[in-house]
């Protein structure tokens, strides 16, 4: 199927819609009254060849086993804490507290959610000078010099690995394909990075940063904050280019303390005086908020974890380290787009608007251009031409989420009918109409803003235009005057030129003994009972169109016969998988309303038919194949939901063997644990592809199941995977079921492509997301639904014109729920720079970091690990040493200057470089990485954000009665007070901290037991109790849930508990087990590495 069909003559405009046929459904017993012909649905007239083969067996009793007793791996108890799965107790992550939980009495200062970062007006302080930004350039200046005289020993596992490494570093991906997958093709974007002459090896000797600083002044006067509101318009492309827009830190000698950047307080926003050396004018970002009065805070208080500092080797003194107050917080800036922007509604009409950030609440006015919910770009300024973007190394892509689901106060695109012409579009490029199409000669033609070729306007679509040249009927037509909107396709964009039947779903259940023995089998056949009347449905449906067909299997295949007329389900077993056909067609699929009973009747059965299974060897492809081959039989598109157990032994197509080898980590050979074992899932994925057959693969793994190898056909068929480690019914069936009620629920769209034009100057060159490339421009997606992504960069292939801008098209082709074929349109118009500063000043760093990391998590199918991250610190290093050489204002060297927009991009790199994927600790399995590499790379930016940078909240600091979620403080352990309990989640999981000296009153009406000691640690449900507090948090946890895309499971931690190892694993600001860098060490770095490139 293509996108890029030509369109037939346009009728006259305003022709009745089409007739859609009613999908003639006799042979399953379907709708009576269907106005169209029968569908021929050949092979539905009789047994298809091979029929014989199957053994009728009734619904007998029927154990299908090979008698192979159950081994001792179905009880094998997981050793490894899988994703969301923390519950098990059973973690081995050495002593439960390598750092101590000391606090002052004044350590609220600092990370007590009473005075949290992000609520203090600066401009309220009445002391001197906060931790400034005049102490990190100290102790940059500090670090690099001593840094450079002295080196230090190298630091133990820190994430930017050893100077063995510049090869490596200054290599490419060598086969980054440039297609989702595996492919293999052109050079990764980032290769390009790697021949810049200031590339330094990632340094052995980053010191131990905390020692060799210069001692900030201690007890001094602080500064003002610079942090507060944005001034007015400042930030979103407003100000003049010659204003840089940056975050500096002062020059060393321009801070006696208390000269320059004392003064009386001022409301916000902060004013500077052009005079002061070093500052921009837009500094309100400055190096991070004010932590609160802290009159007498001069360096590390006693007992604070020792940043930078390296185990071992005992020091001579304290270390003096760079104050975390003092840099970038990513709970400031966050709060600061809340307040600024989350009033007023982003109103899309004019080109080139940054929009607020993910995680502020926003309502759009769609007036020409598409939401930020469909795209979000890198940044909405690209460079006129491909040599100002090769120096900046600024990514330029975009997050594309084309079904995104919108809040209930945000409609739906409009649906426009052309009727049998179908949308109009360009003759050329295809490209379909838009408000950016230019009309002229008095309406008659229409000149293409993708591609400047002139067009005839069809004498039916023909409208005078007004004195500014615009249609006087533009308002009136979506398509003329918004951003998004939908045409009803025509048959010329359905396969075979047919108009789509309905897509169905076809569960297909493990029935093996792990899956009866969790109670799983039992759990999910009483479930589907009920969610069978939730499938999606479209608009007012009274039902679903979607039918339903049900495969068990284990080493076989059990199909079922649920047609209505029958009094009970048949099962036919198919046996020989290597040669998996479909035993029975009429009765397979069917209308849920219709066979209730006997599909009732099934799933009651289903459970018992099994339940003395002896039989652990499973097959996988052959299911897939079967389901796909039922799909094709039928002539529809659908969905398979997979429900499996167990690594797929039995001898059949796709046979898998364990591989797993925890060796090969920190190995150039880890890419492998990354690749699929076998070819035959690419090969059995491209036939769903060309059948839109789309599989959501449940996993209930008790051991390794390699995931890499089973995830390939959910991943290319835009599917889901769900893996549920250690399944036991009553700790995980809330979060499977509540995942399971979700994903079947969700809409969907079939059987489609998606292509993205440019006008002319850039073209899209890369795509990263869960489906198939059979060419290089076209998308497949068997499935998509409204929560998954595409990610796609552009390249310059031409000269980029300021006047003109450079606009973006998505179309996507689907088949909706209903089986109405339709296309789907996102329309972006971005501004174009000549000038580096303009294209810094608006970026967005969440999405660089979707990008960044869909980039680095593909990149580790073809290349080491390490080589990945170094070309992540490189790629961030030039970006920004490019803004400092180009865009700010001379000053030290010593100074660490970011771009406003771009400063929290190394705390969140930083959260990439140190992720499972790209630095596993201890307890993280293969599947787990692979599990996440996986579902990362479907990711929009809300999730990669909350992913990378978890969300920290402390409970019981705010008032009782507050309804509004808490202040977030930042992801570190010094930011928890022993006091207080924290809610920390990151879209998969879910923990409650307790602290040790928790109120005991508290205690009690949490967890209603007396005393911290009796909180049972692992917890994963927190008590029914009739108190506000126990309200308030239970209604919180409810909230996060509801706003996230998978159901986050809790875990109750409990200060210096041995559980807390995983908790602390998310603290992502602090240096990680697994030598990941905390974000000061981090910052250091970068700074090292940004001078090497300037000098
Ligand atoms: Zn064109």
């Amino acid at each position: 199927m293509n996108v890029n069909q030509s369109a037939p003559p346009v009728p006259p405009f305003g022709q009745s819609q089409p007739i859609y046929p009613g999908y003639h459904q006799s042979s399953y017993g379907g709708q009576p009254g269907s106005a169209v012909p029968p569908t021929p649905y050949g092979a539905y007239n009789g047994p298809v060849p091979g029929y014989q083969q199957t053994h009728p067996q009734g619904v007998s009793r029927a154990p299908p086993s090979s008698g192979a007793p159950p081994v001792s791996t179905a009880q094998a108890p997981c050793g490894q804490a899988a994703y969301g799965q923390f519950g098990q107790g059973d973690i081995q992550n050495g002593p439960s507290s390598t750092v101590q939980m000391q606090r002052l009495p004044g350590s609220q200062q600092f990370g007590s959610p009473l005075a949290p970062v992000v609520s203090q007006p600066a401009v309220l302080q009445p002391y001197g000078p906060p931790p400034t930004s005049a102490q990190v350039t100290a102790q940059l200046a500090g670090m690099q010099l001593s840094g450079a005289v002295a080196p230090a020993p190298p630091p133990s596992g820190l994430g930017y690995g050893p100077p063995t490494s510049l090869a490596s570093a200054s290599g490419s991906f060598p086969n980054s394909g440039p297609y989702g997958s595996y492919p293999q093709g052109q050079a990764s974007p980032l290769s390009q990075a790697q021949g810049h002459p200031g590339v330094q090896p990632p340094l052995r000797s980053a010191p131990p940063l905390a020692s060799s600083f210069t001692p900030p002044a201690s007890g001094g006067p602080r500064m003002p904050s610079m942090t507060g509101p944005l001034p007015p318009g400042q930030g979103f492309g407003g100000p003049p280019v010659s204003q840089p827009n940056h975050v500096s830190s002062p020059p060393v000698q321009a801070l006696p303390p208390g000269t320059q950047m004392t003064g009386p307080p001022v409301p916000p926003p902060p004013m500077h005086s052009p005079q002061q050396p070093g500052y921009q004018l837009q500094q309100n970002g400055s190096f991070g908020p004010a932590g609160g009065p802290q009159p007498s805070y001069g360096g590390p208080y006693p007992g604070a974890p020792n940043f930078g500092s390296q185990p071992g080797p005992p020091q001579p003194l304290p270390p003096k380290r760079l104050d975390p107050d003092a840099i970038p917080s990513p709970i400031q800036v966050i709060e600061d787009d809340r307040n600024n922007r989350g009033s007023e509604p982003f109103v899309t009409g004019v080109r080139g608007q940054v929009p607020p950030l993910v995680t502020t609440n926003f309502l759009v006015k769609d007036q020409g251009n598409a939401s930020p919910r469909y795209i979000r770009c890198t940044s909405y300024n690209i460079p006129c031409t491909s040599d100002m973007a090769k120096q900046a190394q600024v990514p330029l892509a975009a997050v594309i989420k084309p079904l995104a689901r919108l809040p209930p106060e945000e409609a739906s695109p409009y649906v426009v009918d052309h009727g049998e012409s179908g949308p109009l579009r360009c003759n050329r490029c295809k490209a379909y109409m838009c408000p950016f199409m230019q009309f002229v000669e008095g309406g008659r033609r229409f000149q293409c803003c993708f591609c400047s070729c002139v067009n005839d306007v069809p004498p039916q679509y023909f409208q005078h235009l007004d004195h500014t040249g615009k249609r006087v009927d533009a308002y009136d037509r979506p398509e003329l005057s918004l951003g998004s909107y939908e045409f009803l396709a025509t048959v010329d964009y359905c396969k075979n030129n047919k108009f789509p039947s309905p897509p169905a779903f076809i569960f297909m259940i493990d029935v093996s003994y792990n899956a009866i023995r969790t109670g799983l089998v039992r759990l999910l056949c009483e479930e589907l009972k009920s969610l069978l009347d939730y499938l999606p449905r479209e608009g007012g449906a009274e039902e679903s169109a979607i039918r339903v067909g049900f495969v068990t299997y284990n080493k076989v295949l059990h199909f079922y016969n649920v047609k209505s007329s029958l009094a009970q389900p048949q099962m036919m077993v198919v046996s020989d998988v290597a040669d998996m056909f479909v035993p029975l067609l009429d009765g397979f699929l069917v209308n849920v309303n219709e066979s209730r009973a006997v599909i009732t009747s099934l799933l009651d059965q289903i459970p018992e038919m099994f339940a003395d299974t002896r039989e652990t060897e499973t097959v996988f492809a052959p299911v897939i194949q079967a389901g796909m081959e039922a799909l094709k039989a039928a002539e529809c598109a659908g969905k398979l939901f997979l429900f499996h157990t167990s690594l797929p032994v039995a001898e059949a197509p796709g046979r898998l063997k364990n591989r797993d080898d925890r060796k090969l980590i920190n190995t150039d050979k880890e890419k492998t644990l990354f690749q699929p074992q076998t070819g035959a899932y690419q090969t059995l994925a491209k036939d769903c592809v060309a059948q839109g057959c789309c599989v959501d693969l449940f996993l209930f793994p008790n051991q390794y199941v390699d995931v890499a190898t089973l995830s390939v056909v959910p991943q290319l068929t835009g599917g889901s995977v769900y893996k549920y480690a250690c399944f036991q019914v009553e700790n995980d069936q809330e979060r499977f079921l509540s995942d399971l009620r979700r994903d079947i629920q969700k809409v969907v769209g079939f059987d489609a492509v998606m292509r993205v034009r440019t006008s002319t100057g850039i073209r899209a060159v890369d795509f990263f997301g869960a489906f198939y490339m059979s060419n290089t421009t076209d998308v497949e997606l068997a499935g998509l639904d409204g929560d998954k992504t595409v990610t796609v960069e552009f390249k310059h292939d031409d000269r980029l014109n300021e006047e003109s801008g450079a606009v973006l098209q998505c179309a996507l082709l689907y088949t909706s729920c209903a089986g109405q074929r339709r296309l789907r349109i996102h329309n972006l118009a971005l501004n174009c720079c000549t000038q580096l500063a303009d294209l810094y000043r608006n970026c967005e760093t969440d999405t660089l970091i979707n990008y960044m990391a869909k980039f680095a998590y593909r990149g580790v199918l073809n290349s080491p690990v390490k080589t990945v991250r170094d070309t992540l610190i490189t790629q961030c290093a030039q970006i920004l040493a490019c803004y400092r050489k180009n865009c700010a204002s001379p000053s030290s060297a010593g100074q660490l200057i970011l771009p406003e927009c771009m400063k929290l991009l190394p705390v969140y790199l930083n959260c990439v470089l140190k992720s499972d994927v790209l630095q596993p600790g201890a307890e993280v399995t293969t599947d787990d990485r692979a599990y996440v590499r996986q579902l990362v790379t479907s990711m929009d930016v809300a999730e990669t954000n909350v992913f990378f940078y978890p969300r920290l909240l402390p409970l019981t600091k705010s008032p009782i009665e507050s309804t509004s979620e808490p202040p977030a403080v930042r992801a570190s352990e010094e930011r928890l007070s022993n006091g207080d309990i924290y809610l920390l989640e990151n879209g998969l999981n879910l923990f409650l901290w307790v602290g040790a000296s928790v109120q005991q009153g508290v205690v009690q009406s949490l967890f209603n037991v007396s005393s911290f000691t009796q909180i049972t640690s692992g917890l994963g449900v927190l008590p029914v109790l009739d108190n506000p507090l126990s309200k308030k948090v239970r209604g919180l946890i409810a909230s996060l849930r509801a706003q996230r895309m998978r159901y986050m499971k809790l875990i109750v931690v409990k200060q210096e508990d041995k559980l807390e190892m995983l908790f602390k694993h998310f603290l992502v600001e602090d240096k990680s087990l697994s030598g990941g860098a905390s974000y000061v060490d981090f910052l250091c770095h970068m700074h090292k590495e940004i001078r090497q490139l300037l000098s």
